[in-house]
């Protein structure tokens, strides 16, 4: 898979930026209202349109600080221009040209990004004069728009697509390259530590690769033989989360390093209790359908008591996890950072199993016998057949003659992970009920 390409998505409070998110994903979930002082967790969301797929980082709504809003919402257009391919600017065509729309447009001007300036809630016709004012922003064309009505949405949207990059920002590794590894983790766990205890350990770090943007990005680390692309290193060894916005841009940072990654190392700090932040991450990886491995370092901080409190929380909050590869790790030490790679590798393979149609349904057909679904109001839906669509990770399609209960579904990827291994991977069951025919 190629990575995609970033637009960031800016602009003022009360613009409609949600809205227009919403809008462009063809969708109402997950983004919350442009409230000031509003954290999220989540701050990038995949999107396509005419077949090409992008990634939108929506930069509203993070902590309000003491400062202007002028000042902060420049300092949003420069976190969203540091990360992105191009960049959304919304404007509000009702209300005019602001103060603040001004300090975002000089901190455009100053980059070379590409900008597609949106003037939203142009409702109607009458209002596109107002959009028309938008041009005095210096910013070229001002697409009118209704993000709450959708009007003007499609030509905005072959907007950007124009302004994005036609290539990939990352050309496809080729097969048998450097494999892709991100270490995220929440702060102080020691992710810099690990990082470094690797690339010292095994002196050839080979290479800086160039990122797109300014810095170098990922660095080439020869462990055990095999050269390793970690991504996104230089996040981690900048301590660009001690710079300003650093909460949103940590979480951004992280989240596009998985995303850019095939596999991810979870570093979480074993001699503190785990976290809401190391299950969210954890979350995070698995739903970005990333191989994992699950790090627990600082292990030489740890007693007895410690470890035998640590075993339950697994026990508790990772056990959703329990497929992921787990090393307890100490980066002070070097303990078993050896052991990393090989559980780094095995991750790997499972992400890239695949099982034969034949070994699938064979499978299907014994679990079936053993264990049918339960009847519910008097039918018992069925499997009919499986394939494995995709791997990386494993993804299966089963077609069923109706709806199937979702515990008999997890119990199904149980069994397979039993029969197939799948170590180190998120497994992905998709059900697909039969149609009713004549409808
Ligand atoms: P990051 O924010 O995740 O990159 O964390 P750092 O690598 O900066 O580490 C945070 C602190 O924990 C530093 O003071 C490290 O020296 C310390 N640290 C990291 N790993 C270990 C470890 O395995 N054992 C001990 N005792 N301290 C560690």
């Amino acid at each position: 898979m190629s990575t995609r390409p970033v637009l960031a998505v800016v602009g003022r409070p009360n613009v409609g930026k949600s809205q227009m998110v919403n809008r462009i994903l063809g969708r109402r979930e997950a983004v919350v209202q442009d409230l000031p002082g509003v954290t999220r967790d989540r701050v990038s969301y995949d999107a396509s349109w005419n077949g090409r797929e992008f990634i939108i980082v929506d930069t509203g709504g993070w902590a309000s600080d003491a400062r202007g809003m002028a000042a902060r919402i420049a300092e949003q257009a420069e976190l969203a221009i540091a990360t992105a391919d191009a960049v959304l600017l919304v404007v509000d065509a009702t209300v005019g040209i602001t103060d603040e729309d001004e300090a975002v447009v000089r901190v455009l001007r100053r980059s070379a990004k590409p900008v597609v300036l949106a003037a939203n809630k142009v409702d109607d016709q009458r209002l596109e004069a107002e959009a028309a004012g938008m041009w005095n922003l210096g910013l070229g064309e001002p697409h009118p728009v209704s993000a709450l009505h959708g009007r003007g949405s499609g030509d905005l949207l072959d907007a950007v697509l124009a302004a994005l990059p036609e290539a990939p920002r990352e050309e496809d590794p080729e097969p048998g390259g450097p494999r892709r590894v991100a270490i995220v983790g929440k702060p102080n766990v020691g992710k810099s530590s690990l990082l470094n205890k690797l690339t010292r350990q095994d002196r050839s770090v080979v290479d800086n690769v160039a990122g797109t943007t300014v810095d170098p990005v990922d660095e080439l680390v020869t462990l055990g033989g095999e050269t390793d692309r970690f991504i996104d290193t230089a996040g981690l060894r900048r301590r660009v989360k001690e710079a300003s916005g650093h909460e949103y841009y940590a979480s951004l940072r992280t989240q596009q390093a998985a995303e850019r990654a095939e596999v991810c190392v979870v570093v979480i700090d074993a001699s503190e209790t785990i976290a809401d932040q190391d299950l969210k991450l954890l979350t995070m990886v698995e739903e970005a359908g990333k191989a994992l491995v699950i790090a627990y370092n600082k292990w030489d901080l740890t007693d007895d008591e410690r470890r035998r409190y640590l075993t339950r929380e697994i026990e508790r909050d990772v056990q959703a996890f329990g497929w992921a590869p787990r090393v307890n790790i100490s980066a002070l030490t070097g303990r078993n950072v050896d052991k990393l790679k090989t559980a780094v590798d095995a991750a790997l393979a499972g992400w890239e199993t695949r099982v034969t149609t034949g070994q699938l349904n064979a499978f299907l057909g014994r679990v079936a016998a053993s264990h049918p679904h339960p009847v519910r109001s008097g039918k018992q839906p069925r499997i009919l057949f499986g394939t494995q669509a995709q791997n990386c990770p494993p993804t299966f399609a089963l077609f069923t003659s109706g709806r199937m209960d979702p515990p008999y579904v997890r119990f199904v990827e149980r069994r397979l992970r039993e029969e197939f291994g799948f170590a180190g991977t998120p497994v992905i069951i998709e059900v697909r009920p039969r149609q009713k025919r004549g409808k």
